[in-house]
């Protein structure tokens, strides 16, 4: 699972594989001739090679995944899958957890006091922000070292709030906080997600692959059954109108899914759905509900230890 190929030097999320490291981890699938299309595990293909054989998605659909990404991929011939958000699709403006990223973490410093309307309630935050703090956050990997500053736990705690709002409200709270924070309004374009007709125009590319990544990211196990249709059947009909084609992969936003989210995705008729959660995929697992292992920064010697040290893949021999 992959999210970005860029170079940022605040990742708390470990979302970015800079161009470099990308194409030194696709040159070891390339020798290993590992990499599958997804749909080989829907089909049982991907299963019976016995650990050899690796599917590359991206999540979100950023612009750099076809900048970036696309060449590196076509150098190699490496299938990859790409999950749309279709209403994110062409927006001038950040995800809101990239946004909220930039306004707390890269900040150069930080008012005393936040007063923040988050859904119905009105929360108020203080902050001992210390000047180290800022250069601190820059390292930061949430998953791992969990918050240690008042700015780390302020952006948790932002990031759990806004997480559960709608699509509207979350703008609207990330523009506040951004203003709050004396970042500017608008993010970098290299971070904002691919147009609906940059990822139509490469519709029918033999190596890439469009799936569905719902309608705005919401937290699905999080709504009701209504709205969790309006994500999951909004978003894959949004997708199949802007590509002229029929969508068969999913993944769950967040990698969250519950019951009922899983039975909306199976009565698309979709051959494959992602979750996020940390494993390599094999022959008994619900196809519907696949496990992923993150790629983050890592060079051809570190990636191909990762993977066969540690998930006990890529175990023949390079041809
Ligand atoms: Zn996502």
């Amino acid at each position: 699972m992959y999210h970005r190929v860029a170079e940022e030097s605040c990742d708390p999320w470990g979302l970015c594989v800079s161009p470099a490291a990308f194409a030194d981890q696709m040159a070891v699938l390339a020798k290993y001739r590992a990499a599958v299309d997804l749909t080989a595990f829907s089909s049982g293909e991907g299963y019976s090679k016995s650990g050899a054989s690796i599917a590359v998605t991206f999540d979100d659909a950023y612009v750099d995944n076809l900048t970036a990404a696309l060449p590196i991929i076509e150098k190699y011939e490496i299938p990859i899958t790409i999950f749309a958000v279709s209403q994110t699709l062409g927006r001038r403006r950040e995800f809101w957890w990239d946004a909220l990223t930039r306004a707390i973490l890269e900040s150069a410093t930080l008012p005393v006091s936040l007063t923040l309307k988050l859904g119905e309630d009105v929360r108020e935050f203080a902050i001992d922000d210390r000047p180290e703090d800022r250069a601190l956050a820059q390292n930061w990997v949430a998953d791992e070292d969990g918050p240690r500053t008042d700015r780390e736990k302020l952006y948790v705690e932002l990031w759990n709030a806004i997480v559960l709002l709608p699509p509207e409200a979350q703008d609207l709270v990330t523009d506040e906080i951004l203003l709050w924070a004396g970042a500017s309004l608008k993010g970098p374009e290299s971070r904002y997600p691919a147009t609906r007709e940059e990822l139509s125009g490469h519709a029918g590319h033999p190596l890439l692959h469009i799936g569905s990544h719902t309608r705005t990211h919401r937290s699905l196990p999080d709504l009701s059954l209504a709205e969790q249709a309006e994500e999951i059947e909004g978003g894959h009909r949004d997708l199949e109108e802007t590509i002229g084609a029929r969508i068969d992969r999913f993944s769950y936003p967040f990698g969250r899914l519950n019951s009922s989210a899983k039975k909306l995705v199976e009565a698309l008729g979709v051959d494959v759905a992602c979750t996020s959660a940390v494993s390599a995929a094999t022959s008994t697992m619900d196809r519907l509900a696949l496990p992923r292992l993150q790629s983050v920064e890592r060079d051809e010697e570190a990636f191909t230890r990762w993977l066969q040290d540690e998930h006990h893949l890529l175990l023949r021999v390079g041809r």
